[in-house]
């Protein structure tokens, strides 16, 4: 991965990849723009690409920075397995702590608990409980789905990517980016097994697909379409309904 900053861009991510055909830009909810690179196209050019290309990926940076939700108030269920309570304290201090399935967080009286610092703080709180949940939750039910399918992978990791739910290579590793315990159960599900048939198939082949949708009861093509709601690194995403 390269990186680079451009002036009117912020960061931007190159990188190289087997097997990608064109260069892919895209744009996170945090603003940064991650491009995806064909392994034998120069660099060079793909960021004339991206010069070429700045107004459109202005428009995504501001979509996304409008669409961003704040994290307000106390919310049950706020991921799968804890509670978020905000209060505001008696003095000027913030404090932030995870006990017995509760993030609790202590906003000093002085500052709104829409300012971006609190907001800083709340995420990287949610994404180490989050990054908890994952090295809990998705092994054992890797494992459950494996049995249940008749899969076999050699190893699983829990990364902190924001661009992919997963990926599995030839040696039959799989890793699983924190986020994904941010969808609803069935989707999770949906994207283990995606990687799980990539212990048989490479490729994103008919035979690939075809095996997938077995794997969940026909139900691929309208998984592959809710997941879609779910952009990657959005909080909160939970409400009761959803869940
Ligand atoms: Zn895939």
């Amino acid at each position: 991965m390269t990186d680079k900053i451009f002036p009117n861009i912020g960061i931007v991510h190159f990188n190289k990849k087997k097997g990608c055909r064109k260069v892919i830009v895209k744009v996170l909810q945090n603003g940064e723009t991650y491009v995806s690179v064909p392994w034998l196209y120069p660099i060079k050019l793909a960021e004339i690409f991206v010069l070429k290309n700045t107004e459109w990926i202005n428009n995504q940076q501001n979509k996304r920075k409008n669409s961003q939700k704040l994290i307000t108030q106390s919310q049950e269920k706020f991921t799968h397995f804890h509670d978020l309570e905000i209060v505001t304290g008696i003095d000027n201090s913030f404090r932030i702590s995870t006990r017995n399935g509760v993030i609790k967080a202590i906003i000093p009286q002085t500052i709104n608990v829409e300012d971006p610092r609190i907001q800083d703080e709340l995420i990287k709180t949610v994404e180490i409980v989050l990054r908890k949940e994952a090295k809990i939750f998705i092994p054992e039910r890797v494992k459950l789905l494996s049995q249940e399918h008749g899969f076999s992978y050699s190893s699983i990791k829990i990364s902190s990517a924001k661009t992919r739910w997963g990926c599995c290579n030839s040696q039959k590793r799989i890793v699983f980016s924190l986020y994904l315990m941010t969808l609803p159960f069935h989707l999770i599900d949906y994207v283990i097994l995606h990687e799980l048939c990539h212990t048989v198939f490479m490729n994103h082949s008919k035979d690939f697909y075809a095996l997938l949708d077995k794997c969940c009861g026909g139900k691929h093509s309208t998984y592959k379409n809710e997941i879609k709601k779910f952009p990657m690194d959005v909080f909160p995403k939970f409400t009761k309904d959803n869940l």
